[in-house]
């Protein structure tokens, strides 16, 4: 039954739950408590006959999660590239989900329209990208990929009289994909969604800073005259490498390549006076593709496709039936996103672009560098501790070494995964391990708006009191 009382009851002790956990933030562990065994029994009720009154479902369902939430909003989390939430795109956030738009087309919600146009024309000017280029609000990244790809695998197509939306794949010209060697998983996964076939990608080899070379590129490109997707990187996982976009980009239009840019996270070094020159010239290059969720401290999920050849995006995309009403001169997402109905997810996205302006972004991208530069060193210099890589952006590398007489290599990736257990387990502090250039390291990656000199001195100690064992 329909009933005010019950919205105001469930919404108001949500608040208060998200509140106090948000208030625990500080001392609750950074790390989880609970076992798999004991989530599996708490959430594994029987789904009864009879339903459970709203604020019942909300109090039972925190207390079955205790201990199984992992604090990745806290200030004191590096592990992966995850981010925290700034209050007013959480807040937005929950709005999103009171309004409940389907933010497909125009009509079922048109703030939610509005919202997202304003929200590139921002975005577009921040990172410095061609303000012709159109934007589709993902999931992530991932989705951003299949999003530029379907884009690119239109446009290489169409150059070549072959109509891919209409024909297929099947008999048509066969692309090729040289991508940078050390590139996310996302991007061949979304090479496989698009049909283009894994076997089909060229690895560009790297440098030492993971970056493909103008060298490698050119010779990339004359050893074959098929349609051609390059695939380069602004922020490469375990050093932050940029690729030379100014050198690179052009060779690529020369050749009549499409250039697609993976900058989940290294786009935003667009938006500093600091960090912007690292991916000098990427403004040339034809898709791009970030998160919202990690740098800009939104909500999960929010990722950007952005996509010079507007049209190519659209004819790629774009999909109308009689019982839409198609836009007229507002815009439909549904004409450059790959979801039908989908979430309103440009409303936590403006929240924090106009929470934070131009110099908060900024500011939480340099000082984040700072701050995992700062860890990197700190960690680096304690007894038993070695860097591997640092960044001018804010991911970095360590390993542990082990103290035993003769030790091996084997013994330091012991160690090093070892080590990564024991910080884990204090709660302090949260860090993941990589294999980089066949060695076990720790991963340092700070982007979450909440980190602070505090938590970079808190975690230093806490790593220190695990060395001293
Ligand atoms: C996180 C990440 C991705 C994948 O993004 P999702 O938002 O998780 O889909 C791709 N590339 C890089 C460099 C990333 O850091």
């Amino acid at each position: 039954m329909p009933n005010e009382t019950t919205d105001h009851a469930a919404m108001t002790r949500a608040a208060e739950h998200a509140l106090a956990w948000l208030d625990g933030l500080e001392n609750r562990p950074v790390a989880t408590t609970a076992t798999l065994d004991e989530m599996r029994r708490r959430l594994g009720r029987p789904l009864t006959d009879r339903g459970v009154e709203a604020v019942q479902v909300i109090d039972d369902l925190v207390a079955d999660v205790a201990g199984g939430i992992l604090g990745s909003q806290s200030g004191r989390f590096f592990a992966w590239v995850i981010g925290g939430g700034v209050p007013s795109a959480m807040a937005a956030d929950w709005l999103t989900t009171v309004w409940d738009q389907n933010a497909g087309i125009h009509a079922c919600g048109p703030a939610a329209s509005v919202v997202e146009e304003v929200t590139a024309g921002w975005l577009k000017d921040l990172f410095g990208l061609p303000t012709e280029a159109s934007v589709g609000f993902v999931t992530g990244t991932q989705m951003a990929h299949s999003t530029c790809l379907a884009a690119a695998r239109h446009a290489v197509l169409r150059d070549r009289g072959w109509d891919v939306e209409r024909q297929g794949l099947v008999g048509s010209p066969a692309i090729r994909i040289l991508a940078n060697a050390e590139r996310h998983g996302s991007v061949d996964r979304a090479v496989r969604l698009m049909g283009l076939g894994s076997d089909n990608i060229v690895p560009l080899a790297t440098d030492d800073g993971g970056c493909v070379s103008p060298d490698a590129l050119g010779a990339a490109l004359r050893a074959s005259s098929q349609p051609t997707i390059v695939v380069l990187q602004a922020g490469e996982l375990n050093r932050a490498g940029f690729d030379p976009f100014e050198a690179l980009a052009p060779m690529a239009r020369a050749a009549g390549a499409w250039t697609h840019v993976d900058g989940a996270f290294g786009l935003w070094a667009r938006a500093t006076a600091t960090h912007r020159d690292l991916a000098r010239g990427i403004e040339h290059c034809d898709s791009w593709t970030t998160d919202a969720h990690k740098y800009l401290n939104v909500p999960y999920d929010s990722g950007l496709a952005i996509i010079r050849d507007a049209a190519a995006h659209r004819a790629a995309m774009t999909l109308s039936t009689s019982y839409l009403p198609a836009g007229g001169a507002a815009r439909d997402q549904i004409d450059w996103n790959p979801e039908f109905s989908r979430r309103a997810r440009g409303f936590p996205i403006y929240a924090a672009l106009r929470e934070l302006g131009r110099d908060g972004v900024a500011d939480l991208v340099d000082r984040t560098c700072r701050f995992a530069q700062a860890l990197v060193a700190g960690i680096g210099a304690l007894p038993g501790a070695k860097v591997v890589a640092t960044s001018s952006l804010n991911q970095g590398l360590v390993r542990f070494l082990s103290p035993a007489p003769g030790a091996s290599e084997a013994d330091h990736d012991a160690r090093t995964d070892e080590v990564i257990a024991a910080i884990d387990a204090s709660g302090e502090a949260y860090f993941g391990g990589v294999t980089f250039g066949g060695r076990r390291c720790m991963r340092i990656s700070v982007c979450n708006w909440r980190t602070t000199e505090a938590d970079v001195a808190r975690t230093v100690a806490a790593v220190a009191g695990v060395l001293r064992g």
